[in-house]
């Protein structure tokens, strides 16, 4: 699974057909992502926006394959769906890699811009321009990819100056030899169905944590460190900063959010929150 991120009209189209051919040259079967987009509609509020993520979302779990090249052409600029997509890339026992397509937005404006003149299709690769309000607030909200977080690493970051990709065969190694096997836990395995009481289980759980921190704040008078969760394997690091209960309860929600709809094994739900904290607050 490669997932190209980047700018509205940053070159991640360009990037993801160099992509194709060069996989397709080295004998790979290539599934080239690339959802047709009314972008000035889609991207203009949440709903539209939310369902043409899932439909993505669908199209890419469809094309996923041990053999094959899976290239997601898009934005992809929430961190969140990133993650998700390397869940989903784990649960099939895929290797995955991000792809950085970097401009800065000026180049970005001007190559919209340019479109915009030309304001013409040039066959079925090519696509519309941005509205200029839409592309700003785009670039405003992109969430650019952090090589520290699991989901986002490797990162291929291609600068818009690089007329070719530099990084491909180190991609190919990445996907194809890397020796280790990918882990597929009990958390990304898919499991059919959600059982009634899972949500609540979510919940409870998370809350638990939630409040073990702020308890461990309380009685440290609000230091950093490392705290012990009971039933749980992994320990909590915490920064040496005071975190707030809202902030607190953002990642919940978020993981809460994340997880609803693909089931954990119930054992696992302590331990993969008190990760997904201990990698969010280090960012
Ligand atoms: P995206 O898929 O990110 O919207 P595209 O690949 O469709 O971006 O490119 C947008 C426009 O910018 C196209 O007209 C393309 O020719 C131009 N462009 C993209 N990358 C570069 C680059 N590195 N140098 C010059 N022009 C570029
Ligand atoms: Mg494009």
């Amino acid at each position: 699974l490669i997932i190209i991120s980047g700018f509205p009209c940053s070159g991640k189209s360009t990037r993801a057909a160099q992509l194709r051919d060069y996989f397709l040259s080295r004998g790979k079967s290539v599934h080239l992502i690339s959802l047709p987009v009314d972008r000035d509609r889609v991207f203009a509020s949440a709903a539209p926006e939310k369902s043409h993520r899932a439909a993505e979302f669908s199209a890419i779990k469809r094309a996923l394959s041990k053999d094959a090249v899976v290239i997601v052409d898009g934005l992809n600029y929430i961190k969140g769906f990133r993650y998700q997509l390397f869940c989903e890339a784990k649960s099939c026992g895929t290797h995955h890699c991000v792809v950085h397509v970097a401009a800065p937005k000026e180049k970005c404006v001007e190559w919209n811009e340019k479109r915009r003149e030309r304001n013409e299709y040039v066959g079925k690769d090519d696509e519309e321009p941005y509205d200029p309000e839409i592309l700003d607030n785009l670039i405003f909200r992109y969430e650019e990819p952090n090589p520290m977080a699991r989901w986002d690493s490797p990162c291929y970051v291609v600068p818009w100056f690089d007329e070719k990709i530099l990084q491909l065969e180190e991609m190919y190694k990445t996907l194809f030899e890397t020796k280790t096997a990918v882990k597929v836990n009990k958390s990304t395995a898919p499991k059919p169905v959600i059982e009634g009481d899972y949500l609540y289980e979510l919940d409870k759980v998370t809350q638990d944590v939630v409040g073990l921190i702020m308890e461990h704040q309380r009685n440290s008078g609000g230091g950093g460190g490392t705290v012990p969760v009971k039933d749980c394997e992994v320990t909590l690091e915490l920064p040496d900063r005071q975190l707030s209960l809202p902030q607190l309860q953002r990642l919940r929600r978020q993981f809460i959010q994340l997880n609803r709809t693909h089931q954990i094994a119930r054992k696992r739900i302590r331990e993969l929150f008190v990760e997904y904290i201990n990698e969010n607050l280090q960012l």
